[in-house]
């Protein structure tokens, strides 16, 4: 049996009489890339709050290494090291990038990749973990602007940074490069592969960008109307006949 750092089985979330998310089973790989895509609507957005804790289950269960946290409130699963960033920007733009990052530091523990974060309990070790954490974003020339001085792709370089200063051994991801250019893109995609490469990290994400999903990805899950359509490798994918009806429009 494969091993999996995050399991849902018969995940099932209901808006009122409205099935948004549909008895969908989840297998997670540690160290995998993981997309969730699927058209307008399909309930990716609502598996990734359930799966987060942001919206209550409706039934199912989902586990993070064999242990169930479905009860759990978001606090407890960041502990247990999820971590997710927002479609919508979370920074602070009258604080520097710097003091973004601190204030994101400051308090978070956690039990993944990035074990030096877990070091810094004094001020010192918090603008230092700060700085380190900006340098592997390439954002350290950036310390001292305000984050609403920079351009929208450094944002989301910033957000993802946020996302992992809690230390998470699974990084949820909803929709990093959207409204990013081809460069900002580029360095993204490789800039999340690299994170995973170094080991450690688990990535889940939400992307609309297919050349991403498709060149990153390990493993892609495919919703459809709430409920799971294929699953697979990129080829697996591409090949799928229901998904290119579904998805691809074909
Ligand atoms: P998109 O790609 O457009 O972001 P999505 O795949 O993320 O879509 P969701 O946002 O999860 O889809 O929405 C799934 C369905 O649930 C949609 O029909 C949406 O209108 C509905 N929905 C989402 N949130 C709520 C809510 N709070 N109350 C009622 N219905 C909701």
């Amino acid at each position: 049996m494969t091993e999996t750092v995050l399991r849902a089985r018969k995940l099932t979330v209901r808006y009122g009489a409205f099935l948004a998310v549909d008895s969908v089973d989840l297998d997670v790989v540690p160290g995998s890339v993981h997309a969730i895509i699927g058209p307008n609507g399909a309930g990716k957005t609502t598996l990734f709050n359930a799966l987060s804790g942001l919206v209550g289950i409706s039934s199912g269960q989902i586990e993070l290494r064999g242990e169930r946290i479905d009860g759990l409130p978001v606090s407890k699963r960041l502990q247990r090291g999820l971590s997710r960033s927002f479609q919508v920007t979370n920074l602070f733009f009258d604080l520097t990038v710097h003091e973004n990052m601190r204030l994101a530091l400051q308090g978070k523990s956690g039990l993944g990749a990035f074990n030096f974060v877990t070091q810094c309990s004094s001020q010192a070790s918090l603008v230092e973990g700060a700085h380190h954490l900006l340098e592997r974003f390439s954002l350290e020339h950036k310390a001292r602007s305000f984050a609403g001085e920079l351009s929208h792709g450094e944002q989301r370089r910033l957000e993802i940074g946020l996302a992992l200063a809690s230390n998470p051994s699974v990084l949820f991801l909803d929709e990093p490069t959207a409204g990013m250019g081809s460069e900002d893109i580029d360095f993204t995609k490789r800039f999340l592969s690299g994170l995973v490469e170094a080991g450690g990290l688990t990535i889940v994400l939400i992307e609309h960008n297919m050349s991403l999903v498709m060149d990153i990805s390990d493993t892609i899950t495919v919703l459809q109307q709430g409920q799971k359509i294929a699953e697979g490798s990129a080829d697996v994918i591409r090949a799928d006949a229901a998904v290119r009806a579904a998805y691809l429009g074909e």
